[in-house]
């Protein structure tokens, strides 16, 4: 029994290792989620709302993708100014079987705070990826379907071995989420010579719904005047835009192993 276990989680990690570096693996899809909308501005800032600025760059970041990556298939979660439940723009991205999430923000300060400044991208946080499971498991069934009916019979979603699959899956989406978070950063710094406060492991809820890598990037602070403006601007959201377009071209080359 035990040997017939080893040799079930033998041929998952291969899959894993496959999936992960992945000799033909291609990023094709890609769902854009511009925070809040509808009912629901999010933060607001002296002039302007979140769920504007939000969906400004988020609009700017499809087209560049559309013009200089015509290959990946870019999917809106929202294109207009409609209120989207949380856990359906995790549900769009994982129906869509999708490989990167990427969620647009702004930053917020109570009063006498104002004077704070920055951007951050957020990755579901550690402590609470049981959350994420359902989202992971759901996804690599679809994932793992083609090729566990034809050689890897017998997979049993209630077999221990599974479940060591799926925290590999989870461990990799994790990794992978934190590395894109990193590129995000850096290009915020490199490109546009902007203040960066990090990535950061946190317990968001449309991320964690997300079986795949996902972050949450906050593009600026809203409460900070300087940057109310910056982000408001044509040049802050094409540089801010660019600069998320910059990181997917890093990820995707790192990450399609030829
Ligand atoms: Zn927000």
């Amino acid at each position: 029994m035990k040997i017939k276990l080893l040799i079930t989680i033998f041929f998952f990690s291969l899959l894993i290792a496959e999936k992960a570096s992945a000799q033909g693996y291609k990023i094709k899809t890609i769902v854009i989620d511009p925070g809040h909308g509808g009912r629901k501005p999010g933060a607001s800032g002296s002039f302007s709302k979140e769920k504007d600025v939000s969906l400004k760059i988020a609009l700017k970041l499809g087209a560049l993708l559309k013009g200089q990556m015509p290959d990946i298939k870019i999917i809106f979660t929202r294109k207009t100014d409609i209120d989207v439940d949380l856990y359906r723009r995790a549900e769009i991205a994982n129906e869509a079987n999708a490989d990167l999430f990427i969620s647009v923000h702004c930053n917020s300060m109570p009063p006498g705070n104002k004077h704070i400044k920055g951007t951050e991208t957020l990755v579901a946080g550690s402590h609470r990826l049981k959350e994420q499971d359902a989202a992971i498991r759901e996804n690599a069934d679809i994932k793992l379907e083609k090729n566990y009916k034809s050689k890897y019979e017998g997979y049993d979603p209630s077999n221990p071995s599974s479940f060591i699959l799926l925290s590999l899956l989870k461990n990799a989406f994790r990794d992978k989420s934190i590395k894109f978070a990193k590129l995000i950063q850096n290009s915020y710094i490199k490109r546009d010579e902007r203040l960066s406060r990090g990535v950061k492991e946190q317990g968001v809820l449309v991320l964690q719904r997300c079986g795949m890598p996902a972050v949450l990037t906050e593009v600026g602070f809203i409460s900070n005047k300087e940057e109310e403006k910056y982000i408001n601007s044509q040049n802050g959201q094409n540089e801010i835009a660019n600069s998320i377009l910059e990181a997917i071209k890093t990820y995707k080359k790192n990450i399609e192993v030829k």
